[in-house]
């Protein structure tokens, strides 16, 4: 039964033409609960990430996100659900406070722009084009855009991936209190120490298939797991700079904006 998990997965397999990018996953993720799904590039996170917002049809498997099914409840879902994407395709010159509008009207449920940008320190730049934004404050604008809904259910992808680390730091310490309100976050990573502090279980994702699952002190800990890369296991470094997962994943790439912004909103279901 899926009735007390947020996201429910059981057998998920996504194939391409034959090839196939996701192999069976099983997974569940709690009400209040921050979850992290970590892998190399190609593991089949996005793929996996995009069918429980609806944006893509899966192959096989049974999948509820908030009870509604992604691929026959999309509109539904997306009304509920917020999103995050790493990299935005906002045109360059909508502002801050038009982008905000924007995405609010899609919305039967929304909560005050004002508020939201005031809350993530972007009042001041209510009126600056989206194209003259820092990395940072793009981020936090991606933030926002994703609570004006105010969602139960949170997906960030790679929030904090190309910010220098005063502005990880910020975006974390945001997650740290959607956390506290008690919402429900499923977060890509690369990086094992930001899945340490944020989450409360992490799945690592590799070749399509989970090859390790559990809080991240357990991971850390795990050594009978057949993880090909060492590093992904071991306990962050206490202090200095993130380290992206390292060995088999140390090729880690940004990743590419596969989903846009307009496909994310309640009417642009469109599964691919
Ligand atoms: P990254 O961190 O690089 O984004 P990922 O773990 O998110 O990687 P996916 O983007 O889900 O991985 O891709 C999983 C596999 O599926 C890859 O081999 C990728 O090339 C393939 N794939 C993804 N989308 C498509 C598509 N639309 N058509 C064909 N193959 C695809």
């Amino acid at each position: 039964m899926s009735n007390e998990h947020a996201i429910y997965v059981r057998g998920l397999r996504k194939s391409y033409d034959g090839f196939e990018a996701v192999k069976g996953i099983d997974f569940e993720v709690q009400p209040g609960e921050v979850f992290g799904l970590l892998g190399p590039n190609g593991a089949g996170k996005t793929t996996t990430v995009e069918i429980l917002e609806g944006l893509r049809p899966r192959s096989a498997g049974e999948v509820k996100v908030l009870e509604f099914d992604p691929q026959l409840q999309t509109r539904r879902l997306k009304d509920r659900i917020g999103v995050a994407l790493q990299a935005t395709n906002l045109p360059d010159k909508i502002t801050v406070r038009e982008a905000m509008d924007l995405f609010a009207a899609f919305y039967t449920r929304t909560v005050s722009g004002e508020m939201l940008l005031k809350r993530l320190q972007l009042w001041d730049k209510k009126d600056a084009a989206y194209a003259t934004l820092s990395g940072g404050q793009q981020q936090r604008l991606a933030l926002a855009l994703a609570l004006i809904n105010d969602p139960q259910l949170l997906f960030l992808d790679e929030p904090t991936t190309g910010l220098d680390p005063q502005v990880r730091l910020e975006i974390r310490d945001l997650i740290q209190e959607l956390r506290a309100e008690k919402r429900t976050i499923l977060i890509t990573t690369h990086y094992i120490e930001e899945a340490e502090r944020l989450c409360d279980r992490v799945a690592i994702i590799d070749a399509g298939q989970i090859i390790a699952i559990g809080s991240p002190r357990e991971l850390a800990g795990e050594k009978r797991h057949p993880i090909r890369n060492r590093s992904a296991t071991q306990p962050a470094r206490p202090c200095g700079r993130p380290t992206a997962v390292a060995g088999s994943y140390s090729h880690y790439r940004k990743r590419r904006p596969s989903s846009s912004h307009d496909q994310l909103l309640p009417s642009g279901a469109h599964a691919r």
